[in-house]
This record gives structure tokens, sequence and C-alpha cells, in this order.
């Protein structure tokens, strides 16, 4: 599939702060390099988003980390289509052609328990195979069948580029 132009947001359920700082933190950075516009996050973490503000600065962009309270009425007035990522769901290859490319997306992403009514909330419950997986690897796999991975120039603002390399470190500073 890949739609460089559809706008792709994910929503982490169930986040435990001091907990699961890295984790999160992780599958806000793969929501970012895979082209995600937003992560967010219930309950929110202050840590979190200043991390990703803080990389946003350097590499651009404009991805954001928002908090939220209260994640049912944020699913329900989702203007789009939701794909929610459980192992329990349909491959996620068979509901992908079902998707409406020109709605919004909201990827759903849980956490160590998932509140059963997320089931029938969203549009869709899809697996990245039917295996118990890592939600960051789910989510990038997710995004690189809805988007493509996004290569090219780094995003608008970037004060860091980084020039492929064969070995060793190539970094570009803009001024
Ligand atoms: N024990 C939780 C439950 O009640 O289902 C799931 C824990 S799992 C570590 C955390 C999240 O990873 C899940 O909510 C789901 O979003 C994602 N995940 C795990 N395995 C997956 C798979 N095979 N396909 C898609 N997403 C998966």
């Amino acid at each position: 599939m890949g739609a460089q132009s559809l706008r792709v947001e994910v929503l982490r359920i169930g986040h435990r702060p001091g907990r699961d700082p890295r984790l999160t933190t992780h599958l806000a950075l793969a929501a970012r390099a895979m082209g995600a516009a937003r992560l967010h996050l219930q309950p929110g973490d202050p840590a979190i988003t200043e991390h990703l503000e803080d990389v946003r600065r350097r590499f651009g962009g404009e991805f954001r980390v928002e908090p939220l309270k209260e994640w049912r009425s944020f699913l329900t007035s989702w203007p789009g289509t939701s794909l929610h990522l459980t192992m329990y769901g349909e491959d996620l290859d068979e509901a992908l052609p079902r998707v409406p490319l020109k709605e919004p997306v909201l990827v759903v992403v849980g956490g160590a328990k998932v509140p059963p009514e997320l089931y029938r909330m969203a549009t869709h419950n899809v697996a990245v195979t039917h295996q118990p997986h890592s939600e960051v690897a789910a989510l990038a796999l997710t995004l690189d069948r809805l988007i493509g991975t996004p290569r090219g120039p780094p995003p608008p603002g970037a004060r860091l580029e980084i020039l492929p390399s064969a070995r060793g470190k190539r970094v570009l500073e803009r001024r």
C-alpha cells in the first residue's frame, strides 16, 4: 500500500508513568520516524513529551506527543478510521484494503492491560502476526504498510541532518 499524504496519528492507551518510560519513548520515536503526525498519550507524561520536543528541535518536523486524560471520547470523536493493534485481530494485510486513504487513520496501541470495549470501539482490530509482539515493532510495521517508510531529505526545520554513510558518522549541522 503506502500513501505518504495520508495523515496518521497514534493513540497509546494505558501508559504507566514511571514504569514504561523507555518503551513509550521508543513508541514515540518509532511513530515519528515512520511518518505519524502525533502520539496521543494516555495518561500524559511530561518527560516523554519533552524528550520528543528535544528530538523535534534537533531533527525537525511537526511530530508532537499530546497528553490525553480520557481515550474513549477521543476515539469516538476521531474523524476517520481507527486500527487497534492486537494479536487477536484479523491480519493487517487483509484489513488494509478496506481502510479509506482519504480520511485520517488513528493507530491504537494498548499497554499491559487492554480495556475490552476497545475491541468494539475500533473500526478494525488488526494483528501483525498472531503471536505476542512488541508494540513498537507492530506499530512500525503497520506504519510502513500504511504510508511507507519515509525517505529523502530531513523534515522541515531540522538542525541536524544525517548523511548516509557506509562507515562512521557524517552529520551536517545547520545554524
Ligand atoms: N496483555 C495485553 C492484552 O491484554 O492484550 C497486550 C500486551 S502487549 C505487550 C501491548 C500491545 O502490543 C498490545 O496492546 C498491542 O497493541 C500490541 N501487540 C502485541 N502483539 C501484537 C500483535 N501480534 N499484533 C499487533 N499488535 C500487537
